[in-house]
């Protein structure tokens, strides 16, 4: 059964959020703070997948989350932040997560965007072929699913890998930006466009030589992006 981590200082939002995953099928841990989420997920080394509420006390979620992917770039990520937060900045700070889903939010909403990042991470769709794409000075190996460039490993999320092997898949085209979402994120996914901005932005910080200036992940003004090759 797929272990989920459920991170949450309201007590009445956390069993909410745990009943729910409970009915789809999912088994739970819950953290009443940031730093006995940590605590367990290196006692859990199953878990799957996190959902991180952003405000607590001590540490917040961001640093959760940041803290995280500092050793693990496997574990799926959400984020559950606040309506009243500014997203821009909500958006800045999503270092390493996959996906954000906005306070209050339905059950169903919640396990579709669980469900929807486990088909994700479950990397059951990879195509049993040579294994690799190479696009120097890029390689992507779809066997273990890693990039590296000049021989050099980027570190990726499963997320990050999907757009790269997406991008690669199609070297020269246009993308939309919906086009993107629905390849990476589904056809049923329920939150904004913004979240492939914010892995593109993420990604060039990655797979650039200079992130400010981009020459490899290129913006399509008013559509989306393309790798330029
Ligand atoms: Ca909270």
């Amino acid at each position: 059964m797929k272990k989920v981590l459920v991170l949450e200082d309201e007590a009445n939002i956390r069993s909410f959020v745990v009943l729910n995953l409970k009915r789809a099928g999912y088994e739970t841990v819950e953290a009443g703070s940031g730093e006995e989420a940590l605590e367990l997920l290196k006692q859990h080394p199953d878990i799957r997948l996190a959902l991180l509420d952003v405000m607590l006390p001590g540490i917040d979620g961001f640093e959760v989350c940041h803290r995280i992917r500092a050793s693990n770039s496997k574990v799926g990520i959400i984020m559950l932040t606040a309506r009243t937060q500014e997203m821009d900045k909500v958006t800045g700070l999503m270092t390493g997560a996959d996906d954000y889903v906005t306070k209050p939010f339905s059950p169903a909403e919640l396990t579709a965007r669980v469900d929807a990042l486990s088909r994700r991470l479950g990397g059951d769709t990879a195509p049993v072929d040579n294994g690799e794409i190479s696009q120097p000075p890029f390689l992507l190996n779809t066997r273990n699913r890693t990039l590296s460039k000049n021989g050099q490993r980027i570190k990726l999320t499963q997320v990050e890998y999907s757009v790269m092997k997406l991008f690669m898949d199609n070297p020269g085209k246009a993308l939309s930006r919906e086009e993107i979402l629905e390849s990476v994120w589904g056809r049923d996914y329920y939150g904004e466009v913004k979240i492939v901005d914010v892995n593109i932005r993420r990604l060039r910080l990655k797979v650039e030589d200079d992130p400010t200036n981009p020459t490899y992940i290129t913006t399509v003004w008013g559509f989306g992006y393309k790798w330029g090759f």
